[in-house]
């Protein structure tokens, strides 16, 4: 692993067992998974945004939380800073967690409702054994200002049924950083606040990362809002990664079919921008059964023989590293 890099998934997958009704159990006897990750490897250096982007039941979000190992890999190694966290036990992960929050879709399921904002911000300080009383008070409200959550002392009592979608939202990112982590996940972070206060967020999203030196792995199925914040991006696709690269490479020149879908259907702010490619056609399929070969040749416009015979491997193009795209007729 080198410096350079925080995170490195090698061979992540994840199979989820389907769970059948008892008659289905004495009929069928083969167990079958819902392959939600797939096989993916990726990095995420220091100090980068690097964006997760695809169609929902893509694996974005299960990835996320295979590297906060909210749940268990089936295979693969995930290593932070160097250390395999799959090696980890319990308390090993514990320790571990003050470095890598998370920042949810949801702020009311992810928020306790029956504790004060301010509570539930300088929580994680008293787990930890880090500042309690007044020592807490006092972080939690310098965080809240940083934040925007203001005025705080008046807001730091309030539950949170009282506050706004956007306040919600601030506030759990202010309890993801009073930990000072060094990796914040961030699944869907602003999917489910105001449209008027998206950019907002986001702002200040790319300025606390700047001031507090942190790296994002940011989580979602809208291009336009990753195009505004991530510097390196991977397209999934039922589990499995079609496309990578830098946010100029992927946005630039897409080559999987995939992502120039995705990317002509992004909304333009011109009423007469023409669209160039078409959407793809049809619904993702099942992840239980993923269609043979690419997974993308059902709804791929130039499938061709091969593209259902054999799965085409992640690799660069030629004289390029950096962007990969895993396609047969690239
Ligand atoms: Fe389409 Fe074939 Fe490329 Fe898959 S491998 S994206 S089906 S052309």
């Amino acid at each position: 692993m080198t410096k350079q890099n925080l995170v490195e998934i090698r061979g992540l997958k994840k199979w989820f067992p389907v769970q059948k009704g008892f008659i289905e159990r004495l009929v069928t006897r083969q167990r079958q998974f819902v392959h939600a990750v797939d096989g993916v490897n990726f990095e995420i250096r220091r100090g980068e945004v690097f964006g997760l982007a695809g169609e929902s039941g893509s694996g974005k979000t299960t990835t996320g939380r295979l590297i906060l190992r909210l749940v268990e890999s089936t295979e693969g190694d995930i290593f932070f800073d160097g250390i395999d966290l799959t090696t980890l036990d319990g308390e090993g992960m514990r320790r571990m967690r003050q470095r890598m929050q998370v920042i949810f879709q949801d702020p009311f399921a992810s928020m306790n409702p029956r504790m004060k904002t301010g509570n539930a911000i300088g929580h994680s300080l008293e787990i930890f054994d880090i500042a309690r009383g007044e020592e807490n008070r006092r972080r939690v409200l310098d965080m809240m200002e940083r934040v925007g959550l203001t005025p705080a002392s008046t807001l730091y009592d309030k539950y949170p049924h009282q506050l706004s979608g956007g306040q919600r939202q601030r506030a759990i990112i202010a309890r993801a950083l009073m930990l000072h982590p060094d990796l914040v996940v961030a699944d869907e972070p602003i999917a489910n606040v105001d449209v008027s206060v998206r950019a907002l967020l986001l702002e200040l999203m790319v300025q606390l990362k700047q001031d507090f030196n942190l790296t994002y792995l940011f989580i979602t199925h809208d291009l336009a809002t990753a195009k505004y914040i991530c510097d390196r991006i991977a397209i999934m696709y039922l589990g499995l990664i079609c496309e990578m690269g830098t946010l100029e490479q992927v946005y630039r020149n897409p080559q999987h079919p995939y992502t120039q879908a995705l990317l002509a259907a992004v909304p333009v702010p011109n009423p007469h921008a023409r669209r160039t490619a078409p959407l793809p056609k049809g619904e993702i399929p099942s992840p239980i059964n993923p269609p043979s070969g690419c997974r993308f040749h059902p709804r791929c416009p130039i499938a061709e023989k091969i593209c259902s015979q054999e799965i085409p491997p992640l690799q660069p193009l030629p004289g390029n590293e950096e962007h990969q795209v895993a396609c047969h007729l690239v």
